[in-house]
């Protein structure tokens, strides 16, 4: 794959980038090294200033990153400035709590006595420098979710970003340089992902990070398993969202269409799989199916516009090829399914009914603006449906029933149950999956400490 920017909206190449050759990373992956050196013994007073710089910078840069990103993949524009607008909430959020997040921890006395000790702490420290494998889904968010608290954990972070969004991954460089971090504390490799496996068994890298699909979740972690580094991985997603008897229909069926096609459908913890209790099956699936062909579909720079292209030709085509596969396998389809005509990577809101578990969609996650419903006698078929899933990331529940809220929060396979609202990242909770969907977690103190040295300093 290319590094380019390539529109969306038109098919229209931009920009070529030449990948970094060896001499060029081989300097940087020194700098790396050499930064962490001094950086790691830096105080928490001065990251969090350099990261709150950050964060005001990107402020003030929102409107023009934002059509960037749009340019480069896709979403929609106000979409785009959201996105740009949370990472600085995401930057803050780590330099004013990471301090205490990494205070170090003091075991029970009596444990101390026990173990033979006068005294015990457990300490946090950074790991050096970390590999981050990002996508382009949201090209701003992904990163900074790692970087913020990496580099206030004292790491240094080397960025080896999706190809198809080669300017938005410069701009994080850049933007972390003028806030004043140290120039090999954040870098970006341009490099495509064959170039990967050589930089993972860098023994300079202590660690990596990926969010992306599962084939390149398996790659990173089969070669940082046989050179022993720390993995993180936040892999594809095909969340259920259940709606029983006792929801508010109206509200649901309209959350349900926003946790479907945000960013156009190209999202992790978008809700895929809408599993309604058969009571509320026909009236949910009309309100849902008519606000999701409300939607305005067109120009992602329009600032009206609900749902944009999809990021790539292939990733139409693979989406394309679920709907077929279902439909071939006698699905309905309540709306959508016909690519347009024209220019442009675009697929209209689709909603899809009847499936089986033989439908490669059922167990597959569709990446584009595609809901299947499915019908559910009563909550255990409900709950063994959500879980019919190779998937576990996230979940949705809507219901009033509190007993019915702790059925789903002790049985749904994800590392999220939200209730009566859709799946949302916010820093103080942790965030990652089950299943294929990943392990290890971001975001939180959770997020902070996965790459941390925690070390046991023990006084006899
Ligand atoms: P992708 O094709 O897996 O790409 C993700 C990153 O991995 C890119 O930088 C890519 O580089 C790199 N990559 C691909 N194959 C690789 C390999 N064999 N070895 C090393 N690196 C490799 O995924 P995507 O299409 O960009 O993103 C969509 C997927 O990400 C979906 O499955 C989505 O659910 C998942 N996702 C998960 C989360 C989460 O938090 N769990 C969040 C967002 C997205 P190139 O671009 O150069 O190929």
């Amino acid at each position: 794959m290319p590094i380019a920017t390539v529109n969306p909206a038109d098919g229209e190449t931009l920009k070529t980038y030449e990948p970094m050759g060896e001499e060029e990373l081989e300097r940087r992956l020194q700098l790396a090294e050499a930064t962490f050196r001094t950086y790691r013994l830096s105080s928490f007073t001065d990251r969090s200033r350099l990261l709150l710089q950050a964060a005001n910078l990107l402020e003030e840069d929102q409107r023009d990153i934002a059509r960037v990103m749009t340019t480069e993949m896709g979403k929609p524009i106000r979409q785009a400035r959201a996105e740009a607008a949370k990472c600085a909430r995401a930057m803050r959020w780590y330099a004013e709590r990471a301090e205490e997040l990494l205070a170090d921890e003091r075991p029970a006395d009596a444990d101390v006595a026990d173990s033979g000790g006068t005294r015990a702490l457990v300490r946090y420290r950074p790991l050096g420098p970390v590999l981050a494998v990002m996508p382009w889904n949201f090209p701003l968010w992904q990163v900074i979710r790692f970087a913020a608290p990496a580099l206030m954990a004292g790491n240094v972070g080397l960025l080896k970003h999706a190809s198809n969004v080669p300017q938005t991954a410069l701009y994080l460089e850049d933007l972390f340089h003028r806030a004043g971090f140290t120039e090999g504390c954040f870098q970006t490799l341009l490099v495509g992902s064959g170039a990967v496996d050589e930089i993972l068994r860098d023994e300079r890298v202590k660690a990596a990070t990926l969010t992306g699909s599962e084939p390149a979740g398996r790659a990173v972690a089969s070669t940082s398993g046989e050179m022993v580094k720390k993995t993180v991985l936040e892999l594809g997603g095909s969340d259920p969202f259940v709606v029983m008897p006792s929801a508010d229909l109206d509200r649901a069926a309209r959350v349900a269409v926003t946790a479907r096609v945000q960013n156009n459908g190209q999202s992790c913890i978008a809700a895929k799989r809408f599993i309604v209790h058969s009571d509320v099956y026909d009236v949910f699936a009309e309100r849902f199916t008519e606000g999701m062909k409300a939607l305005k579909v067109g120009d992602p720079l329009e600032e009206d516009t609900d749902v944009g292209p999809l990021a790539s030709e292939q990733g139409r085509a693979d989406l394309e090829e679920l709907v077929d596969d279902a439909r071939r396998g006698g699905a309905g389809v309540l709306c959508g399914g016909e690519r347009p005509d024209g220019p442009g990577w675009y697929y209209p809101p689709t909603v899809l009914t009847g499936l089986t578990r033989e439908m490669r969609i059922h167990r597959e996650e569709a990446f584009g603006p595609v809901a299947t419903l499915y019908r559910a006698a009563d909550l255990d078929e409900a709950v063994l449906i959500a879980n019919d899933s190779p998937f576990g990331l996230s979940s949705n529940v809507w219901t009033q029933d509190e007993a019915e809220v702790d059925r789903f929060a002790r049985d749904l396979e994800a590392g999220g149950v939200f209730v009566n609202g859709m799946t949302a990242s916010h820093p103080a909770f942790p965030f990652g999956g089950v299943k294929r969907s990943g392990y290890g977690r971001e975001l939180s103190g959770h997020g902070i400490r996965e790459f941390c040295n925690i070390t046991t300093v023990w006084h006899g």
